[in-house]
């Protein structure tokens, strides 16, 4: 009987979505998971293993931003209090975002809150459809690629990248700032500063040359701000909306994630302008409403109410705090890098350190990391053709871990 209807079954089965079957490889990080738990298995040691690869949080929240959390849950057990679905996201916080992080150059229903930067980076794909041209930083944050495989707008796998895909080259040679002239018209542009994974932050001159480069090509920018709040020297520009022309060609994308230890709790936001058209003159922010209105329905009101803390006086000093922590972590791994000669970039407006290592492979460095030291780093590979020859340094781990994986680096 079963057999008659396994047989039926196979016959009739539905196909398999070719856009997933056209992704190259797992996500990065589960792979890096398996490989130091294969190592683990194999490599039995009284020394532990330290990880300085994902870029996960892991200090406890602030108590002032813990304490909005706890009121926004209790408000929900009172009648006065109690909200339901709030689709694009509270007003008074999408106010407070567009007064705090953009002088208020927003109206509230041109930020759309949501629950995270990458949940809105897939969901933003759908905007543009299968056919869409994009070109990404290379290296660069893994779903920007992934995700354009997944709305089929990448192609297919061609050896060393996508072939729908335009990879910017980042180098040391050219500052880990792109030729855009690589740039074909009519391209979703995906760019990142302070970037992920090379810890680069873009000056006020190359952002405004990549905001001339959209408008001149008829580009759209999906900008990812979502380490901002890492940024300590005044001249970097900590949004694209800083830069002239912006609001015509670019969307931002946000996260509570890092600067408010937000990674488990989920808020993000987007800013869509209105002054943003598709070539037919409609408004992006129009489908962006519509849109999110269909397959999302609005980010948790306990974590709106967190956000709305963390950005009030004391929670915007939490959050200075909770950063200053994480770059004192950049610091010392920088440090323990040049004690050993290695070269790197990032790590002093951002919290990733980007380690040189010319000629070698990223996983056999990864690997031989992991051996002698017994600590866990992320292959640059894993980030796009231009990370080869490099290593990522997370400075998101506890101070005792960092000071001790220095240490054995020192000891080398
Ligand atoms: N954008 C970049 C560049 C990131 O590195 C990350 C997380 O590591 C995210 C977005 C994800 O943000 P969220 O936690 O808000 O989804």
């Amino acid at each position: 009987m079963y057999t008659q209807f396994h047989c039926v079954r196979e016959n009739k089965v539905i196909v398999r979505n070719p856009n997933i079957a056209n992704l190259k490889a797992g996500y990065l990080f589960p792979e890096i998971a398996r490989r130091r738990r294969e190592f683990a298995a194999t490599h039995p040691s009284s020394v532990r293993i330290i990880s300085l690869g994902v870029g996960n949080t892991t200090e406890p929240l602030l108590p002032h931003i813990c304490a909005g959390l706890v009121e926004g849950a209790q408000r929900l057990g009172t009648v006065e209090g109690y909200s339901g679905y709030q689709d694009e996201g509270l007003l008074e916080l999408r106010e407070k975002i567009s007064e705090v992080f953009y002088g208020k150059k927003f109206s509230a229903d041109e930020v759309f809150i949501s629950d995270g930067a990458k949940c809105d980076i897939g969901r933003l794909q759908t905007l543009f459809g299968t056919g869409t041209k994009v070109a990404v930083q290379d290296p660069s944050y893994p779903v920007y690629v992934d995700g354009s495989v997944l709305s089929g707008a990448a192609g297919a796998w061609a050896g060393d990248g996508y072939c729908g895909i335009v990879y910017l080259p980042c180098t040391a040679e050219n500052g880990y700032f792109p030729d855009l002239s690589l740039v074909s018209e009519n391209s979703l542009i995906y760019f990142c500063s302070p970037n992920n994974p090379t810890g680069a932050v873009s000056t006020r001159e190359q952002l405004s040359e990549l905001v001339k480069t959209a408008l001149s090509k008829g580009c759209i920018i999906i900008f990812d701000a979502a380490y901002s709040e890492f940024i300590r020297d005044p001249s970097l520009p900590k949004s694209i909306f800083e830069i002239d022309g912006a609001e015509q060609c670019a969307i931002e994308v946000q996260s509570f994630s890092k600067p408010a230890g937000f990674t488990g709790v989920r808020l993000g936001w987007s800013v869509v302008p209105k002054a943003l058209k598709y070539a037919d003159g409609e408004s992006v922010n129009g489908d962006w409403t519509r849109l999110s209105g269909t397959v999302f329905n609005g980010a948790s009101n306990i974590a709106q109410a967190g956000a709305l803390a963390a950005l009030d006086s004391e929670g915007v000093q939490e959050i200075r705090r909770l950063t200053d922590f994480y770059l004192g972590n950049a610091c010392l791994i920088k440090n323990a890098l040049q004690g050993l000669g290695v070269s790197s970039v990032g790590g002093d407006n951002s919290p990733y350190i980007w380690a040189r290592f010319p000629g070698r492979d990223s996983w056999d460095v990864f690997a031989e990391i992991l051996e002698k030291y017994r600590i866990v780093t992320t292959p640059g590979a894993g980030f796009g053709p231009s990370g080869r020859s490099f290593i990522r340094f997370s400075a998101f781990g506890r101070r005792a871990d960092v000071e001790e994986a220095c240490e054995r680096l020192k000891d080398s």
